[in-house]
């Protein structure tokens, strides 16, 4: 008896990070069986309607019990309340749904009407219909299981642990540290969770076959194409530092905490390479006097915390060297903080990251106008226009 409790003791107090890093190598599999068998009933599967229908594969793999719990926004396309109703037939289960609160999206659509985030930005509406439901949800378990990957969001999901204590929501215990977070598929890349749901013919949401990656609510998800990153498809008339809805926003390291839901991460510089000149703000001012150029000038707008700028780093790196030897001088300029409202004056800066080309001779910056950020895309624009 003394045995047991001093083991049930050294099980409360079990080091999630020694966890994490033990379980650094194992499947999903294997990852999704532990937390079952730790946790039990007091475990549920949070399920977006997206790829992490994987998770309630794998959950079925371990051939013990589990919940599924989802929430239900309002405002989910048709083709993921179909997906959850094939899910609850094919795997014989309830789906426990949360709901947002009446009244809470009736003062907010009555106030603001029903597309107020194109306007002002999705996190209002992702508290009153997401986050405040998902912490009553969580309020009623122990541990948690998302299908977080690193390769999702190469900024704020580059660093998520197989399992953590959870760093913002709270448990059934209530208190800091009274949830547990499990990542089982943290380092699966997306094209192996498709070769799983395909060989074990996994019931997949339809938008897939129409474009959809990432898939959340009708209004704020939209199909990517071929070399879009994820989460392009995903708020994508705001910036790109904003773009977790609250519900993982645990990945985003704060910069201050004066900064309120959503703060930009990190830290370390980018575009480090001795083919990429770091321009001052005196640099970018003279770019923009000269009208005779000795050589043409592409310049990149950034934010290092930035994932989509983080995302075209070694492109823009390999572009430079290659430009290097063409007479085109390559440049970066942090333009976020400080110098963020004289680059939106000056600069044509709209989101990041924005990249501008002076020409040798033309007076004006043009600003390159697409998504592609590959090097061939990239290098078209400079040969065309230099
Ligand atoms: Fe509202 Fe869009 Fe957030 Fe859904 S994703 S809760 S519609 S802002």
């Amino acid at each position: 008896m003394m045995i047991t409790e001093v083991e049930e003791k050294e099980e409360d107090v079990e080091d999630f990070e020694q966890l994490a890093k033990k379980l650094e190598e194992a499947s999903p599999l294997e990852i999704m069986d532990k937390a079952l068998q730790k946790f039990g009933s007091n475990i549920a599967i949070a399920f977006s309607g997206a790829e992490d229908v994987a998770l309630i594969e794998y959950a079925r793999l371990t051939g013990r019990p589990f919940r599924v719990f989802s929430l239900d926004t309002g405002r989910l396309n048709p083709e993921t309340y179909r997906l959850f109703d094939a899910v609850e037939k094919q795997y014989g289960i309830r789906i426990e749904y949360t709901f947002p609160d009446a009244v809470e999206v009736q003062a907010l659509v009555r106030n603001k009407g029903l597309f107020s985030f194109y306007e002002d930005g999705h996190q209002e509406c992702c508290r009153v219909r997401k986050v405040r439901p998902l912490r009553r949800a969580l309020k009623g378990l122990k541990a948690w299981i998302t299908g977080q990957r690193k390769d999702q969001s190469p900024g704020t999901r580059s660093e998520i642990p197989i399992v953590q204590v959870d760093p913002v929501f709270e448990g059934l215990d209530g208190g800091v540290g009274s949830l547990v977070k499990w990542n089982p598929l943290a380092n699966v890349e997306g094209g192996d969770v498709w070769n799983f749901l395909r060989t074990m013919d996994v019931p997949v949401n339809a938008l897939h076959a129409q474009g959809y990656v990432s898939i959340g609510c009708e209004p704020c998800t939209r199909p990517v194409l071929p070399g879009q990153h994820e989460r392009e498809g995903r708020w994508w008339w705001e910036d790109a530092k904003a773009k977790e809805c609250g519900l993982h926003k645990g990945n985003i390291k704060k910069e201050d905490d004066t900064t309120a839901d959503l703060a930009p991460a990190i830290v370390h510089d980018i575009f480090e390479s001795n083919n990429v000149v770091a321009l001052s703000r005196g640099g970018v001012e003279n770019l923009l006097k000269l009208g005779n150029r000795k050589e043409p000038w592409l310049v990149v707008l950034y934010a290092p915390w930035c994932p989509f700028c983080q995302a075209m780093e070694a492109s823009y790196v390999e572009l430079a060297e290659k430009l290097a030897v063409k007479g085109v001088k390559v440049a970066k300029f942090r333009a976020d903080g400080d110098q963020k409202e004289f680059a939106k004056q000056e600069l044509q800066l709209g989101s990041f990251p924005t990249i501008l080309l002076f020409p040798k001779s033309a007076p004006r910056a043009i600003k390159y106008p697409s998504e592609h950020r590959d090097v061939d895309s990239l290098m078209s624009f400079v040969n065309l226009l230099r």
